[in-house]
C-alpha cells in the first residue's frame, strides 16, 4: 500500500459485512437476511402502522441473537487503531459489536438494536439490555416503545454529523458495505482529497467513485489487522 500522507484523524465507515464474521447476517448478498424478510414487512413505518407485532418481533429475534455473538478480529483491530489516532467510527450496523470490541467513539447512522424509543416523543430513548420489546411497553408518557432504528424511508438524523466527521479525515476505512443504502453510501465520497482512503469487501461493489481508494478484496478479520498494522507503524 502507498500513498500515505502524515494522518491523525482515522474515521471508519462500516456495514453489514465487518459483522459478518461474527455470525450476523449482512442484509444482501448470499444468505442475506431480505432472502427471508420483506423490508416492507418489518423495516418500513408502513410496516410499523400495519404490523407492529411482527415489526417487534423481528427485531427482538436480532436482539436476542446479538448476545451470543463476539466481535471478531475486524472490531477488535479497529478498537486498536484507538492507540495511535483519533478514530471514529461511523457505522451503518445497529449492532454493538465496535463497541464490545473496545471502540470508544461510534457513531450509529442508522440506530441500535439494543435501544428502545418512544413513539410519544422521540427523544426519550431507553436501555434494552438484551430484553425484548412488547406491544404494551410503554414510555413514561404512556406512548408505545419502538426499536430505536432508522426504518427505509424515515430520516437519517445523524446524517450532518456523519458528513462532517468524513470531511475532516485524513485516513478513510470503508469496511463491509455494498454502498447500496443511501444517504449513507454517500459518506463514502466526501472525505478530503488529501485522505488515504481504503475499501475492504471480498465483493467490491461496483461503485462509480471509487477509483481513488486501494480496494482489499478480502474479509474484514482477515485484513483489517494486517490494514491497522501497517497504519501504525508507519
Ligand atoms: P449490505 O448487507 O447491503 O452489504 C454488506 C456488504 O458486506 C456486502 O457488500 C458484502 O460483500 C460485504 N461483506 C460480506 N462479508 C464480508 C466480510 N467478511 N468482510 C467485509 N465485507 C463483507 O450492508 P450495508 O451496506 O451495511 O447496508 C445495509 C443496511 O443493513 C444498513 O443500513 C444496516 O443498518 C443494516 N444491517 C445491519 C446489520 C448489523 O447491525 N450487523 C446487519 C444487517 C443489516
Amino acid at each position: 500500500m502507498t500513498g500515505a500522507l502524515p494522518h491523525s484523524h482515522v474515521v471508519v465507515l462500516s456495514g453489514a459485512g465487518i459483522s459478518a464474521e461474527s455470525g450476523i447476517r449482512t442484509f444482501r448478498g448470499g444468505g442475506g437476511l431480505w432472502h427471508d424478510f420483506r423490508i416492507e414487512d418489518v423495516a418500513t413505518p408502513d410496516a410499523w402502522r400495519r404490523d407492529p407485532e411482527k415489526v417487534l418481533a423481528f427485531y427482538n429475534a436480532r436482539r436476542r441473537q446479538l448476545y451470543s455473538v463476539e466481535p471478531n478480529a475486524g472490531h477488535r483491530a479497529l478498537a486498536e487503531l484507538e492507540k495511535d489516532f483519533a478514530v471514529t467510527i461511523i457505522t451503518q450496523n445497529i449492532d454493538n459489536l465496535h463497541e464490545r470490541a473496545g471502540s470508544t467513539n461510534v457513531l450509529h447512522l442508522h440506530g441500535e438494536l439494543d435501544k428502545a424509543r418512544s413513539t410519544a416523543d422521540e427523544s426519550l430513548v431507553y436501555e434494552l439490555g438484551g430484553k425484548d420489546i412488547c406491544l404494551g411497553d410503554t414510555c413514561e408518557l404512556g406512548g408505545q416503545l419502538r426499536p430505536h432504528v432508522v426504518w427505509f424511508g424515515e430520516r437519517v438524523p445523524e446524517l450532518e454529523r456523519a458528513e462532517d466527521i468524513v470531511r475532516r479525515a485524513d485516513v478513510l476505512l470503508v469496511v463491509g458495505t455494498s454502498l447500496s443504502v443511501y444517504p449513507a453510501a454517500n459518506l463514502a465520497f466526501l472525505a478530503p482529497s488529501h485522505a488515504r482512503k481504503i475499501l475492504v469487501n471480498p465483493e467490491i461493489p461496483d461503485t462509480v467513485g471509487l477509483e481513488a481508494f486501494e480496494c482489499l478484496g478480502e474479509p474484514a478479520a482477515q485484513a483489517l489487522p494486517r490494514v491497522v498494522e501497517e497504519l501504525r507503524n508507519r
